[in-house]
């Protein structure tokens, strides 16, 4: 719902396909863009009406201000007079409308968990909602009871022990397929944050730690049963009477969307050009931090431009795309790598290029909806990217070439503008001549004369072109990635040429 996506300057023709089949950008009127809004928030302007003073505020006055003139919004028990954001929301006034009055958390956790309203809104902030008493009907405290008891049969739990030089947190998940990427470890300055992914759930061991440790951490699964332990190293030889002070979140089992989104400081160390406007940054974790980002899955990072937190999605890619799918090349444990595209009027891109070699950026935990079991149930895979959109498809075709044995034929269609767009080309084509299993056409939609290749946007016709089951009955599976109305619009084409739902996916925020 509240989108903090920028649209300083549209691109051409941007505003009349945002108008035909974006749903979640509008067109915004000139001067309406992310940078304007954080203008106004620093003009002292009184954003709420309440000269800067906080009310506490019932559900009875919430819902009275549920009109485009007068908007009020509640998120996680906090009001926001989000009235002279209107103009300024890029999905659009009517997005915005859906929770007028009303507590739109859960709306805004099913479109955009990781904006940071808090930075962006904090102007527009009304104060609390009133904590009403609730009285629950004998019937549902029952159900909660055993609700609880269930949980804690799942929930995993941990221990801690000792050597002169080493303390070892063990953590008991009782899940069987354990791995790497499903443990994401901060320790910095004392501080302990282990979190351990179980599908939709977070399991959090979060303490002050006792004593001061050096700076490398060691983590080791046994995978079959679900066995972690996070390896820290004293720095003084000195018996330990506690772990640590917990945290808030410490020995906490909850769902994945009630946990904040954990970010750290990651280093940038190489920035380098794939083509005229894109580059590939290299960023570096803290020693202290084992984050492996999943196939398929995005991070967000975090700047404060012009005093605002702004938050962008992006997803990591290999460092370059190996040609030798022999072995499953080994996550180097150490760098994140981010293809990004920079926008000449781009509010985020633009600050992104302007960062040094050794300045540091924030990076979140990884999220996103998308399964490597997809994939390993399919015998023919089928990738449809525009621009940018080839970022998740690189770790996938890492994957699909390299683990799936089941796989007969993987097919890149990559949809560009021009010729100088195309990203890896090289690599691509190289590997299309190395892997027979592997296939990439490329498509223009503003060809140079020269151009012998394909043409056109994607549409029905020319998907049907491309898009051929081999048999009857094969096991397909298509994966989407590009600007929102691409990626809408080939969903759509491709359910109208037969294709189910399971064998589609959408990679979207
Ligand atoms: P913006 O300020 O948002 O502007 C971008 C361009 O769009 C500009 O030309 C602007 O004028 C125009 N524009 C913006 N809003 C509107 C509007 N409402 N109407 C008309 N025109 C508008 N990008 C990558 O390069 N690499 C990635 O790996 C990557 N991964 C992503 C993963 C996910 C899950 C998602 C959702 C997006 C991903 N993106 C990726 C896109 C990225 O998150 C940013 O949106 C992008 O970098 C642009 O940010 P910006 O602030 O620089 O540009
Ligand atoms: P671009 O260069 O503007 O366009 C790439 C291709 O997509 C071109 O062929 C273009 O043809 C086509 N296209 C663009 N807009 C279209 C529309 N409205 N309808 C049909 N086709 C359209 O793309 P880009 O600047 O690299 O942007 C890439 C996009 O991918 C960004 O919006 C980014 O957010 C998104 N992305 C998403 C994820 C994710 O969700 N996981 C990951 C990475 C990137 P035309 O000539 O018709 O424009």
């Amino acid at each position: 719902m509240l989108n903090v996506t920028p649209p300083a300057f549209p691109a051409p023709g941007s505003q009349q396909r945002a108008a035909a089949g974006a749903r979640s950008k509008v067109p915004l009127k000139p001067g309406r863009s992310l940078m304007d809004w954080i203008r106004l928030t620093k003009s002292g302007k009184d954003l709420t009406g309440l000269k800067g003073r906080l009310i506490e505020v019932t559900e009875d006055e919430l819902s009275k201000h549920n009109k485009k003139e007068d908007c009020w919004i509640c998120i996680r028990g906090f009001v926001y007079n989000v009235t002279p954001y209107m103009e300024y929301h890029p999905g659009g006034e009517d997005e915005l409308m859906k929770a007028a009055g009303t507590d739109g958390t859960d709306l805004f956790d099913q479109v955009h968990r990781w904006v940071n309203y808090e930075s962006m809104l904090k102007e527009c902030l009304v104060g609390r909602m009133a904590v009403k008493p609730i009285a629950a009907p004998k019937g549902v405290l029952l159900e909660k009871k055993v609700q609880a008891a269930s949980a804690k049969d799942l929930s995993p739990s941990y221990d801690w022990f000792q050597t002169d030089s080493l303390i070892t947190i063990v953590i008991y998940t009782k899940q069987k397929d354990m791995n790497a990427e499903l443990v994401i470890v901060d320790c910095q300055d004392k501080q302990l944050r282990g979190e351990i992914i179980m599908d939709d759930h977070s399991y959090l061991v979060e303490v002050g730690l006792d004593h001061e440790v050096s700076e490398d951490v060691a983590v080791n699964i046994a995978e079959k049963v679900g066995k972690v332990e996070i390896i820290l190293n004293k720095k003084d030889n000195i018996h330990w009477k506690m772990l640590g002070q917990p945290w808030e979140g410490h020995n906490t089992f909850i769902k994945r969307t009630d946990r904040g989104l954990f970010y750290r400081k990651c280093k940038l160390v190489s920035k380098t050009e794939v083509t005229h406007d894109t580059k590939l940054f290299c960023l570096m974790l803290p020693k202290g931090t084992h984050l492996r980002v999943p196939t398929g899955q995005h991070v967000y990072l975090k700047q404060i431009i012009a005093g605002t937190e702004v938050v962008k999605p992006y997803t990591p890619v290999l460092p370059f795309l190996p040609l030798d799918f022999q072995e499953p090349p080994r996550h180097d444990g150490v760098h994140i790598y981010l293809m990004i595209k920079i926008y000449s009027h781009g509010l985020f891109t633009q600050a992104l290029d302007h960062l040094q070699i050794g300045d540091c950026i924030s990076v979140s935990n990884p999220e996103g909806n998308f399964k490597k079991s997809q994939v390993q149930a399919s015998e023919d895979l089928l990738l449809l990217a525009g621009g940018t959109g080839f970022t998740p498809m690189v770790k996938l075709l890492n994957f699909a070439l390299t683990e799936v044995s089941c796989l007969r034929t993987v097919k890149l269609i990559f949809f560009n503008k021009t010729e100088d767009d195309i990203l890896w080309r090289n690599q691509l084509e190289q590997l299309a001549l190395k892997d027979e299993r592997f296939e990439v056409q490329f498509i223009l939609s503003e060809p140079s004369k020269e151009w012998v290749g394909k043409q056109g946007k994607i549409s029905s016709s020319l998907l049907s072109e491309f898009v051929k089951r081999k048999r009857r009955d094969s096991k397909v599976l298509i994966c989407i990635c590009g600007p929102a109305p691409f990626t809408e619009q080939g969903v759509q084409y491709l359910k109208d040429l037969g294709y189910s739902q399971e064998e589609i996916h959408a990679f979207t925020a």
